[in-house]
């Protein structure tokens, strides 16, 4: 039983439609697969359709961004009920400051010399995305011919303290515990120590959250190296947290993230499965189990 819990695609800044995705997963010999857009739920229908007739079992999915202590925290959210107006009203409030800070960028991108960088061009790389981000905007650079792939983009220009970063809305981490479960939700800290969000989480920042209600800690994930998973693996079991581990696919949008890279044990995922029921989630398991 191989099980990868989270990925991405188009409808956010992976590269894969939805249902090229979910055949993908099979294709790789996954038996469950997350779909875990950036902060929205319009891929949903499109992989269990594709689930159905690919013969994998979906997991329907949101990674959300959430602010801990003014640090950015992604936030994973397995099943939750993706009409529950709270989680709803969250979610368009982050989706309306990623669309916010798209011309911000832009402009800082011209002002620097990158003329090409305009909403019309930027229109042509993010026709399916719902969810814009910076990996979009980095897509536009490697077209214009500015740098040579995504991961330069983010160090020449769009990682945080570079000259065209933007700061955007992320909920509060805490708040967000309680709506994605009030949301029938089962919430998992993404790749906590991985890049962009690492020393913001200690291990008194784990119990205080659990007690929030998380869930879960991702601790097998390309950005964490095997001391840091032996620690996090230390901390989900002292507070009796579940483990999961994914590839963070983005199709071609991230080296090595290759679909099946990382896993999560089937005993784990039933814990999840049997919370989202305990929390009377609408939404369960998709296609073939
Ligand atoms: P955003 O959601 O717009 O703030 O962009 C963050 C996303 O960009 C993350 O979810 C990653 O998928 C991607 N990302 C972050 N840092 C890098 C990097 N150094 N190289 C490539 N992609 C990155
Ligand atoms: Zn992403
Ligand atoms: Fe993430
Ligand atoms: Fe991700």
């Amino acid at each position: 039983m191989r099980i990868d819990l989270h990925t991405h695609s188009r409808v956010s800044d992976g590269t894969q439609s939805p249902t090229e995705l979910v055949r993908a997963a099979a294709t790789a010999g996954l038996d469950v697969v997350a779909l875990t857009d950036h902060d929205i739920t319009a891929g949903w229908d499109e992989a269990s359709t594709a689930a159905d007739s690919a013969g994998i079992a979906l997991v329907r999915g949101i990674e959300i961004s959430t602010r801990f202590h003014g640090r950015g925290v992604h936030l994973l959210a397995y099943l939750p009920d993706p009409g529950d107006p709270t989680l709803r009203a969250e979610l368009d409030r982050i989706l309306a400051g990623r669309d916010q800070r798209v011309p911000a960028m832009l402009e800082r991108l011209r002002a620097l010399g990158i003329d090409g960088a305009t909403e019309e061009a930027l229109a042509e790389v993010t026709v399916d995305a719902a969810a814009t981000g910076r990996p979009h905007v980095a897509d536009l650079l490697v077209r214009l011919g500015a740098v040579s792939d995504r991961d330069q983009a983010f160090a020449d220009y769009l990682a945080e303290g570079r000259p065209a970063y933007v700061d955007r809305y992320a909920a509060d981490l805490v708040r967000m515990l309680g709506v994605v479960t009030g949301a029938g939700g089962v919430p998992v800290v993404a790749h906590p120590w991985g890049r962009g969000s690492a020393g913001v989480l200690d291990e008194d920042a784990f119990a205080v959250l659990a007690a929030a209600g998380l869930f879960g800690i991702e601790v097998d994930h390309l950005d964490h190296d095997p001391a840091q998973r032996s620690r996090l693996r230390a901390i989900a079991a002292a507070l009796g947290l579940v483990v999961t581990g994914s590839s963070d696919h983005h199709g071609t949008g991230k080296v090595d993230h290759d679909l099946g890279v990382e896993t999560t044990a089937p005993d784990q995922l039933e814990r999840i499965l049997d919370r989202a029921a305990e929390l009377g989630s609408p939404t369960t398991l998709v296609g073939a189990a």
